[in-house]
């Protein structure tokens, strides 16, 4: 009935919808958390719309440490209520929801000391093995000697390792999973539009009515009528409430984390290393052929769309990680680099509209206006249906309930059988097996899509860049189904060529370009700026690197 491809006739009848239509929910931003809650809505057979300014995951949703997980550091706050609820999240997507995206990864927690310190470490991830309750996609955690930790990561200091404990939990490439979580809102009915920018709310006395938003493509103003508007705009909740005349029963300071990315040649382990560290944690996460080393925590007040890594943010995940790395980590190991936000909720204490939670909060400053922030990626699910729950009191009338826990995401249903078919489809499209895999992890069963491309121009089998697994056909894909309008979608949150080529994905720009420009209708014109753009947003986030190495 309704399509989940994302592009440019898909936004063209979204804008005429947003512009004519009343909608039962509207969302402003399209984050996890705001995609989340458009895929809840729309599939308690709510009509729902989404707008976001940026691109599907332009803030937050796309910096994280792409961890699927309970957060061990939570246990020793006693937090258990939150380690419950996020390992349930992170069995749901491994196993049902979406285990194309979301995949185990183990980690080393490093011993230095024999007997106390395993006995403390032992015990918490003991307990974090048992709130899983009785599904258990991942392995139990397990004791390892200091000899064995010298075969399994032979980089680690054996000078001062006495052994560690190997745990489990997930991984996911944060922008490609919040964008899948839209077109499956999408297929369910949504209406989406990025590049749209909430900037008022519209009102009927005391009540919101809906928004006054501008399409950034065109400058042209939009009034979009909804019964119930949820604002999901992360570190952007604030200003937007400022914006809006609303006094929300919460604030949102921004907390910056860093991380860097190297080569797989510059760590020698085969399971992913946490470190605790004198503020928080360190994570090592293998990803792909690459390491992503991070992250750090310091306040941040400059521009939210911008967060860029300093030299001392660089400087200080190279000396956290060389405490127990040998050989150590050297600045001209790093390939890339990104920096994101976090919005950290307080609660207004005087607040009656807030409904208080250690993480998220939901909150209903005004009549038909809910607003959703803080929490972690891997809870999006439940904070998406704790907002809905409270938004519907604006619809007055009797509304089902969430039923996404039972929902796979678009691409999960196959993925298993087809995990055992890729010798033949290798065969039958003349692809590799290690592409078939690669399409597989990226599309799951959506994989039909970009075989059809492959079919119709065998050309689009070939890398774009030939040391990354990425084909054409997956740029040709990103703007006619996933929604990209511009190079910089593609090489920052498409793909993540941004951060694992060794230029950044810069000579690669203009081919990108050349791809999507006809989907997208572009003029020649339209081409140099994307890539100009491009250019511009890679030489910003790269000058703390360079400011380093030149150091
Ligand atoms: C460094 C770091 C590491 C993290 N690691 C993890 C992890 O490993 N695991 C985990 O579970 N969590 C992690 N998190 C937390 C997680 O990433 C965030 O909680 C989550 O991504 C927040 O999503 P969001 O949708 O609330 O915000 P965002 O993703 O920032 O979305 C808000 C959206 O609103 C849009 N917007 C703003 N203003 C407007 C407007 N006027 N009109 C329309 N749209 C607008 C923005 O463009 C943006 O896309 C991490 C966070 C950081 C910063």
């Amino acid at each position: 009935m309704f399509t989940s491809a994302l592009n440019p006739e898909q936004r063209a009848a979204a804008l005429s919808a947003l512009a004519t239509e009343e909608f039962d929910i509207l969302v402003i931003g399209g984050g996890v958390n705001g995609v989340g809650v458009a895929l809840d809505a729309v599939t308690r057979g709510l009509k729902v719309a989404l707008v976001e300014s940026q691109d599907i995951a332009a803030g937050t949703s796309s910096r994280s440490s792409k961890l699927i997980h309970g957060g061990l550091r939570y246990l020793e706050q006693y937090d258990f209520k939150l380690v419950r609820e996020a390992l349930h999240e992170r069995e749901l997507m491994v196993s049902t929801q979406c285990p194309h995206l979301v995949k185990p990864v183990s980690f080393l927690y490093p011993l230095t000391e024999k007997v106390k310190e395993r006995t403390y470490v032992g015990a918490g991830l003991a307990l974090y093995d048992a709130l899983r309750g009785f599904k258990r996609a991942l392995p139990s955690h397990k004791h390892l000697t200091g000899k064995t930790i010298a075969n399994i990561s032979p980089s680690l200091r054996q000078d001062i390792i006495t052994g560690a404990i190997r745990y489990f939990d997930a991984q996911v490439d944060d922008a490609r999973h919040t964008m899948m979580i839209a077109r499956t809102a999408a297929r369910h009915g949504a209406v989406m539009a990025t590049n749209v920018r909430v900037d008022n709310l519209t009102r009927n006395g005391k009540k919101v009515t809906g928004v006054v938003a501008t399409d950034l493509k065109s400058g042209k103003t939009l009034t979009i009528a909804a019964k119930a508007t949820i604002m999901c705009a992360g570190v952007w909740s604030d200003e937007l409430h400022q914006q809006f005349g609303l006094t929300p029963g919460y604030s949102v300071a921004m907390s910056k984390g860093v991380h860097i990315v190297v080569p797989q040649s510059a760590i020698h382990s085969k399971d992913g290393i946490i470190l605790k560290t004198a503020v928080s944690v360190l994570f090592l996460i293998p990803w792909g052929d690459k390491w992503i080393v991070g992250t750090t925590d310091t306040p941040y007040e400059g521009d939210r769309a911008k967060p860029l890594a300093t030299q001392e943010d660089v400087q200080y995940i190279l000396d956290q990680a060389n405490r127990v790395l040998e050989p150590k980590l050297k600045t001209e190991d790093i390939i890339g680099v990104f920096a994101g936000l976090r919005p950290l909720v307080a609660n207004n204490a005087a607040s009656a509209t807030t409904k208080l939670s250690r993480e998220h909060t939901v909150d209903r400053p005004a009549p038909g206006f809910v607003s959703l922030a803080g929490g972690k990626y891997t809870t999006y699910r439940v904070m998406a249906k704790d907002a809905v729950d409270l938004a519907v009191l604006d619809l007055r009338r009797i509304v089902s309930d969430s039923v996404t826990e039972k929902l796979p995401l678009i691409g999960a249903d196959g993925y298993f059988a087809l995990q055992q078919q890729v010798l033949k489809i290798a065969d039958d499209y003349n692809i590799s097996e290690a592409t078939v895999t690669h399409l597989l992890d990226r599309y799951g069963s959506l994989i039909s899509e970009i075989l059809e491309i492959i079919t119709a121009d065998p050309s689009m089998a070939q890398r774009l860049i030939p040391d990354l697994p990425y084909l054409k056909a997956e740029v040709l894909h990103a703007a006619s189904h996933e929604g990209a309008l511009s190079v910089e979608d593609v090489l920052l949150r498409r793909t993540r060529i941004s951060f694992e080529a060794s230029d950044s994905g810069l000579s690669a720009a203009d081919t990108v370009a050349e791809i999507i420009g006809e989907t997208l209708g572009w003029k020649s014109a339209d081409r140099k700026n994307s890539v100009q753009s491009f250019a511009k947003v890679i030489s910003e986030e790269e000058s703390a690197l360079k400011a380093l190495v030149n150091s």
